[in-house]
């Protein structure tokens, strides 16, 4: 009976990155997948030969010397990803209801300067923000890594304890700029009464700092992290569903496949939802009842439908930013913004640069928010047999988006070859998060601790890590992998030679 040292129950970035820094540091490592495929919200697939992207899009702090850059460069991954820089002068066009283009540029200084332009006013207090910002990225900074901390967690919590809106409200009093400076809020599926200024600032920042698209999709991130978990001796097992962590006393003992093989580890660790990872427990009388009460009430953050546009090859030219095209006058308004029968509060266009060279996209991806109740009557049903009611759906939202689009992009509608759409119970089925969740648990400033996790549970050797534990996307799922290695070799050792590498 083979006994690893550490079994990762999920093959999404999060259980990659762990895996790929166990396993370098030379532990028996195994990945279980329960699809198919790695890679969760990275996983990329292809339609009439064209590459589509699930979930992941874009990301920041990758540039050399940066916090994401390092990560990478430690596991010696970062050269072998093709990148592509966003337009430096405007990655982030914001479109609000006067019909005006407002940008986000890389750069603080060059923030400030780009979005002065349009507001002379407020050029103080834009550099205040961007200030807030800086202080808030120096928190998870490579000069952290120097001391050997992956972050100043007592600082950290002071800012998931502020609000993002207020926060904004409190630096710029002109309210166009208001919306301008949270524009991008669903990035972290933004509500003004919950979101903390820590999770508007980790991620706002890094993109300011350097952002990047993925050439060809995500999927090379998951494939290079499953790689190098391979390199390093480490397994990857796909269509591998764990359906229960055995407790023995109060240890993890082994965890049970759908099938009913056994899988015996020294330490187990879960990057699904924490309220999935309760519902594997065999014994659940190991955690306190109020624990998994708390685990079991914690919101999500809704989900996304989302629209693949696929073009015509060599027609539509490649577009370096990120558009997002508001329908209501309050960017955190989500439950507005009604257009012929449906919900469009707003919507983020995303030209993929499939191929980057010829200056030409082939895909457009369009998100939009959409609540799980929206979808609710089809909960029982599986992807590809929930029948011809919720194919008419779909369709009535798909031609509703793109009739919204072609307002703004008009030259997109003769090259349209074929659409295809994904609604939250899509997510929900193909990366496994309660409800087709974008981002899994919802953040509240109000009460910080009841959502950012600890890592170490009760049963000792059963660890915690993925999407919902700190904070979401690449950057926050990155720095949860590291907080849970940190804890089976040693925070300040793995810190130091991330930053030595
Ligand atoms: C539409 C969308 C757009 C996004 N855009 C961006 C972006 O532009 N930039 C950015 O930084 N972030 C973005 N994100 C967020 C980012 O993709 C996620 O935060 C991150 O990829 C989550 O990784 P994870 O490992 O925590 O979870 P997941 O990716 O959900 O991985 C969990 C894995 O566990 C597997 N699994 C589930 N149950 C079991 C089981 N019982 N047994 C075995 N395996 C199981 C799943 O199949 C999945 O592979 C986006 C997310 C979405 C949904």
């Amino acid at each position: 009976m083979e006994r690893y040292d550490i079994v990762i129950i999920g093959g999404g970035l999060g259980g990659l990155f762990c895996g790929a820094i166990l396993s370098k540091e030379g532990m028996k490592v195994l990945v279980l997948e329960r699809h198919h495929t790695v890679g969760g919200c990275l996983q990329s697939f292809h339609r009439d030969g064209r590459i589509l992207d699930t979930g992941m899009h874009y990301v920041g702090s990758m540039r050399e010397g940066q916090i994401m850059h390092l990560y990478l460069k430690y596991l010696d991954i970062f050269d072998s990803l093709r990148l592509h820089a966003l337009d430096e002068s405007g990655f982030e066009r914001i479109y609000l209801s006067n019909g005006k283009e407002y940008r986000h540029a890389m750069g603080y200084e060059r923030f400030v300067d780009t979005l002065a332009a349009d507001f002379p006013d407020e050029q103080e207090g834009l550099k205040r923000y961007c200030r807030i910002l800086q202080d808030i990225s120096r928190l998870i900074s490579p000069q952290m890594l120097k001391q050997g901390k992956i972050a100043d967690f007592n600082e950290c919590m002071k800012y998931m304890s502020l609000s993002a809106a207020e926060t904004i409200g409190a630096c710029v009093k002109d309210p166009v700029l208001r919306n301008v400076l949270a524009g991008t809020n669903a990035l972290y599926a933004g509500n003004r009464n919950t979101t903390s200024l820590y999770e508007h600032g980790i991620i706002t920042g890094s993109n300011i700092e350097g952002c990047s698209c993925f050439v060809d999709g995500s999927q090379q991130l998951a494939d290079r992290l499953a790689e190098r978990i391979c390199s390093n001796h480490g397994e990857i097992r796909r269509s591998s569903e764990v359906i229960q962590i055995h407790i023995s006393g109060s240890y993890a003992d082994y965890v049970e496949l759908k099938g009913g093989e056994r899988i015996y580890a020294k330490n187990v660790i879960s990057s699904l939802h924490p309220a999935s990872t309760m519902a594997l427990l065999c014994d659940n009388s190991v955690i306190r009842k109020s624990f998994h009460t708390r685990m079991n009430s914690l919101s999500n953050t809704y989900g996304f439908f989302t629209t693949y546009l696929l073009l015509r090859p060599g027609t539509v030219p490649y577009i370096n930013s990120n558009r997002w095209y508001y329908n209501t006058d309050d960017v955190w308004s989500i439950d507005k913004g009604r257009y012929k029968g449906c919900d469009l509060p707003f919507m983020v266009v995303i030209s993929q640069p499939g191929s980057i060279d010829s200056g030409y996209t082939e895909v457009i991806t369009i998100l939009i928010p959409m609540d799980k109740r929206r979808v609710e009557r089809w909960r029982d049903t599986q992807t590809g047999k929930r029948g011809e009611e919720y194919e008419a759906f779909k369709l009535h939202y798909s031609e509703t988006i793109i009739d919204y689009i072609c307002r703004f992009h008009p030259e997109l509608r003769p090259y349209i070859e074929k659409v295809y759409t994904a609604t939250p119970l899509t997510y929900r089925d193909y990366t496994g998060t309660p409800d087709g969740s974008a981002y899994g648990v919802l953040k509240d400033y109000h009460n910080p601790l009841a959502a950012y996790l600890p890592v170490k549970m009760k049963i000792p050797n059963l660890y915690l890590t993925g999407q919902s534990i700190n904070v979401h996307g690449c950057l926050g799922t990155s720095i949860s992998a590291l907080v849970t290695c940190g804890e089976l070799v040693g925070t300040e050792y793995l810190t130091k030679k991330i930053s030595n590498a």
